[in-house]
């Protein structure tokens, strides 16, 4: 079968599913292109569904721009749309003097990405907020939240379909041609279809770097190596000792073992950082070790000395699309439209780790804007 539509976006995951929105809301008869058979089964629910304040990206990454501009959105639009969510707010602790500078450098970092409602606070002051912590000082960030993610993306694709664009799932994009005005896509499924497009939209998360290297046409040197670091979660078995979350000052690859709550009050603790390596058979590992619960323990008494022995069971796993190698420094999400790579049209978006989902309806709106530009 051979199909045309104007917009093509590969991954029905948050982002994707954003970007989707907004071509469709601007007119575009918009198809998003799923493998799996159900919208966010990727990353989009694999996540600790917090809404970042953007406290940690350098000034003028689209990290921090799009993290702050995406928590105003999203707060809005889950307003709006009756999403649930809680602005509960949260806490970086330093729990050595050593740590203390961090949390300085910290409210600097956040005040030159625009979050000017940051607090200091004394181990007192912290303490009568959350009467089980222990720390030496701390920074409360009062617009961090927590949001259900996949209410979030069911009224993403509400949007969606309400402009006229739909969702295809089961239908793995496979490969793509580049050719005068577009695109050429071969989509597997029951009903193996091609399916010609002027816009196409690489939000395909993990895979990315994979699907856009089978784009005939794109440049290599235009595919960055996809590198694949799980975090691990564990449940806390009883009631959440805090109820704002608590997070160390941010390490390397992650931002530390940190304390969530669901929306509906459970904590866990996660996600740590472990370098994996797909199958032979391309897929991922999601298993929880019980055994990497050892090493948590001691990380999260340094905050909580009351953590009983034995309280963490393996929850989930989520798997953060880096596209820098272990030990090199954090890279900015790679935004490659037209102008990097020449292919009018085509936006690949990689890397988009944490805070995608807090930036989702920003990003939508620039990777929409890139995808247009110059049509
Ligand atoms: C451990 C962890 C914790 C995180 N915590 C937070 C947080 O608290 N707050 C926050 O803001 N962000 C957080 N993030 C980041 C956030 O979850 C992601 O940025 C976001 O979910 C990415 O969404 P996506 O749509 O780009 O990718 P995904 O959700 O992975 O969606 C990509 C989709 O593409 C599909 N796909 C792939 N290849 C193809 C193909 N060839 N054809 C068709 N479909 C294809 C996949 O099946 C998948 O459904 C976290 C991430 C991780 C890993």
């Amino acid at each position: 079968m051979t199909e045309r539509v104007e917009a093509v976006v590969v991954g029905a995951g948050v982002v994707g599913l954003a970007v989707a929105r907004a071509l469709a809301q601007r007119g575009l008869e918009t198809v998003v292109l799923e493998s799996e058979t159900s919208i966010g089964s990727g990353t989009s629910s694999r996540n600790s569904e917090v809404i970042h304040a953007g406290l940690y990206y350098p000034a003028g990454s689209w990290k921090a721009r799009l993290c702050v501009a995406g928590k105003q959105r999203l707060y809005r639009y889950c307003a709006e749309r009756g999403i649930e969510h809680r602005r509960c707010g949260k806490l970086v602790v330093a729990t050595s003097a050593a740590q203390q500078p961090a949390l300085t450098a910290l409210l600097a970092q956040a005040a030159a990405n625009g979050v000017h409602d940051l607090q200091r606070l004394d181990a007192a002051a912290a303490r009568a907020l959350e009467p089980a912590l222990s720390c030496l000082g701390a920074v409360l960030s009062p617009s961090t939240g927590i949001v259900d993610s996949h209410g979030l993306m069911l009224a993403l694709q509400g949007d969606l379909e309400a402009a006229g664009g739909a969702v295809a799932l089961a239908s793995p994009v496979q490969a793509v041609r580049a050719e005068t005005g577009g695109f050429v896509l071969e989509v597997g499924g029951e009903v193996p279809t091609t399916l010609h497009t002027r816009v196409l939209v690489n939000a395909a998360g993990l895979w990315a770097p994979a699907l856009a290297s089978r784009i005939a046409g794109l440049p290599a040197t235009q595919v960055p190596r996809a590198y694949f670091a799980k975090g691990n979660y564990y449940a806390l078995a009883g009631r959440a000792p805090f109820s704002r979350l608590v997070y160390p000052v941010p390490e390397a690859a992650g931002l530390g073992v940190h304390l969530t709550l669901d929306l509906a009050g459970q904590a866990r603790f996660g996600p740590d950082v472990e370098w994996v390596e797909p199958d032979s058979q391309g897929r991922l590992d999601y298993r929880v070790d019980p055994g990497r619960a050892d090493g948590f323990y001691a990380d999260i008494r340094r905050y909580w000395p009351g953590l009983p022995d034995g309280a963490l069971q393996p929850a989930y796993s989520g798997i953060r699309p880096k596209i820098q190698a272990p030990g090199e420094p954090a890279r900015d999400f790679l935004l490659a439209g037209p102008a990097q790579h020449g292919l009018p049209g085509l936006v690949n978006l990689f890397g988009i780790e944490s805070p995608g989902l807090t930036a989702a309806l920003a990003l939508g709106d620039v990777a929409a804007d890139l995808a247009q530009a110059g049509r």
